[in-house]
């Protein structure tokens, strides 16, 4: 497996109890770099865009509402098959299932604010990290 690239947020209820560098550092001791990251309020129309394919699930508004309320740090992260990687150190969707040691495990509110976002297939990663960075932006 060859060096890949996924793409991560770190969400707003992270973000709001200052966990931004806690997190960063459960990615780096897992081996993954950060090869690009910026602060951001995400508008109405990044959120729905990126999520679309929730759109039509009952918490597709709710999902909106929350990533809007406040700042996510956008991520761009490096390294050994990374997409697969880095969703196994976010842990289930749901922190309740998230094994020890993961970030929602250690950190998510809810199956809802759950602290990070990973890309689920190099395919996703590419066009989300495609939403947010240019290549310029991404410093490997
Ligand atoms: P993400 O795409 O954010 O990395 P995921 O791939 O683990 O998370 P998805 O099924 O893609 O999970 O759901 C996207 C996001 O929608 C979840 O991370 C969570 O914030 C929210 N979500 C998922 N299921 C629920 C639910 N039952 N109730 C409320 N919010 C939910
Ligand atoms: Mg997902």
């Amino acid at each position: 497996m060859a060096i890949q690239r996924t793409f991560s947020i770190i969400k707003p209820d992270a973000t709001a109890r200052n966990l931004t560098g806690a997190i960063n550092k459960v990615i780096e001791e897992a081996g993954l770099r950060i090869v690009a990251q910026r602060r951001i309020l995400m508008t109405e129309g990044q959120a729905k865009r990126f999520y679309e394919v929730h759109a039509e699930r009952p918490f597709y508004g709710e999902l909106v509402e929350f990533m809007t309320s406040g700042p996510v740090v956008v991520q761009v992260l490096e390294g050994e098959d990374a997409v697969a990687k880095y969703r196994e150190v976010m842990g289930a969707t749901n922190p309740e299932e998230a094994a020890d040691g993961t970030i929602r495990k250690l950190y998510a509110n809810s199956i809802g604010e759950n602290s990070v976002h990973g890309s689920d297939s190099p395919e996703n990663a590419e066009m989300e990290i495609r939403q947010f960075f240019s290549q310029a932006d991404i410093i490997g």
